[in-house]
């Protein structure tokens, strides 16, 4: 059976968290097809070791594939650490993203405690 996707996002200020959280839930994370932003993902690969297919850096586009991704069906899951409190230059496609996880139903995490929900529901299964 193909493995499910979780696709991950940080913006630089949430990094940290995006690191703890992914070692945290690595085993579990490990049974997924991972994608990511370019610069969380190779942290992810270096910090964590964990296989992450990357795409684009957010500000160069990535945060739009993402939105492909949803959009053609291809993500299952978005782990995304926004940060609140700093203006960003692709704010455009930051909203683009999360506009095209609600309009498609896709389970979206903006934050550590909803990442935890997800990636420990009975649900996970059911996808
Ligand atoms: P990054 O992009 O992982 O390349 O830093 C994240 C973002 O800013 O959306």
């Amino acid at each position: 059976m193909k493995k499910k996707v979780v696709v991950l996002v940080a913006h630089d200020a949430k990094k940290k968290d995006m690191i703890e959280w992914a070692e945290f839930n690595k085993l579990t994370l490990s049974k997924f097809e991972l994608w990511a932003t370019r610069t969380t993902g190779s942290v992810v690969i270096d910090k964590i070791g964990l296989e992450v297919n990357l795409l684009l850096s957010g500000p160069h586009g990535g945060d739009s594939q993402i939105g492909t991704m949803i959009a053609e069906g291809k993500a299952d899951m978005v782990i995304f650490f926004w940060d609140p409190l700093s203006p960003q230059p692709h704010d455009v496609d930051v909203k683009a993203l999360l506009r095209l996880s609600v309009l498609y139903d896709v389970p979206i995490a903006c934050n550590r405690k909803t990442a935890d929900f997800i990636i420990s529901s009975p649900l996970l299964n059911h996808m």
